[in-house]
């Protein structure tokens, strides 16, 4: 089975820093990590090559330090890894991030099966797995917890609200990944083994032959109009009196926040 995993690096929460002009992200090495949600579709990614072989593209797009997750995903068992970058993808949203994503998958040419994760823990959309879907004109499932079978048609689980679903999906097809699987991270040895076997593929908007004005802002339906970084105000009000009128005294000001009704 021929698997593409898309790993996004994502800025670490505690180390978000904004561009005040355009209101972008600011990237840098040291800020950056794997997605985590990426691990579980790379995981899903591994298991399934063990079971049918094959071979996994880890793919990502954005800047040079991005290369770092592919050395990760490398590390934890990707056979090849791409990154597509080009100063004229920066600032793309999620569907000019979709169209260049397309683009390197055609060129890849052959696959039966696209994993991206649910969704990133910095632009947090959800939107990149469907959309990307779409770009290829494939089948899309979503939240995806356990694949089975193989020669064309696979057997998927996932859980919605409530329910435990069993859907059967024609390859080639995109599935979200569920985060409700354990995951490992790579070894010292492994992360050795990449460095020394593998190497990364750089790939810009000429070698992808993608259309420029469809990529970064210019390519982006939407954008970023204004950013108000929100405040949080803690106070801590100590309740006077004995057990039976602080609990009473609590009840009212739970009420009153309409914490309780
Ligand atoms: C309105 C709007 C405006 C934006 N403007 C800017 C901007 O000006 N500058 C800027 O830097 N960012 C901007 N972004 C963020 C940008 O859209 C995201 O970095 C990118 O499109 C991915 O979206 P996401 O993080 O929500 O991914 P999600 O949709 O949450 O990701 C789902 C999955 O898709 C895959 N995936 C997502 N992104 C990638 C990737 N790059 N490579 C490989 N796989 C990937 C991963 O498997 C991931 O788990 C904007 C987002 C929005 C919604």
């Amino acid at each position: 089975m021929e698997i593409i995993v898309c790993i996004k690096q994502v800025v670490a929460g505690d180390r978000v820093k904004i561009d005040p002009r355009t209101y972008s992200l600011v990237r840098s090495a040291e800020s950056s990590h794997i997605n985590p949600f990426d691990l579980f579709a790379l995981d899903m990614a591994v298991q399934l090559r063990k079971k049918y072989a094959g071979s996994i593209t880890a793919l990502t797009m954005g800047p040079k330090i991005s290369e770092e997750v592919l050395w990760e995903a490398l590390s934890l068992g990707a056979d090849r890894a791409i990154l597509l970058s080009d100063p004229r993808c920066a600032a793309s949203d999620t569907l000019a991030t979709s169209y260049v994503l397309g683009m390197g998958i055609r060129k890849i040419g052959r696959f039966d099966l696209i994993l991206c994760g649910m969704r990133t823990t910095d632009g947090d959309t959800g939107q990149v797995g469907p959309q990307l879907a779409e770009e290829l004109n494939l089948p899309h499932i979503g939240n995806v917890e356990k694949v089975e079978g193989e020669r064309g048609l696979l057997r998927i689980e996932r859980l919605t609200d409530g329910f435990r679903e069993i859907l059967e999906v024609s390859l080639p097809a995109l599935l979200t990944v569920s985060p409700r699987r354990t995951v490992r991270l790579a070894s010292l040895i492994e992360i050795q083994d990449a460095f020394t076997r593998c190497s990364i593929e750089s790939w810009n908007l000429e070698d992808l032959k993608a259309d420029p004005a469809k990529a970064g802002i210019s390519g982006s339906g939407t954008w970023v109009e204004g950013l108000t970084p929100l405040t949080q105000e803690k106070s801590c009000v100590l309740i006077e009196g004995d057990p039976r009128q602080q609990a009473k005294s609590l009840l009212k000001k739970l009420i009153e926040r309409n914490l309780l009704s």
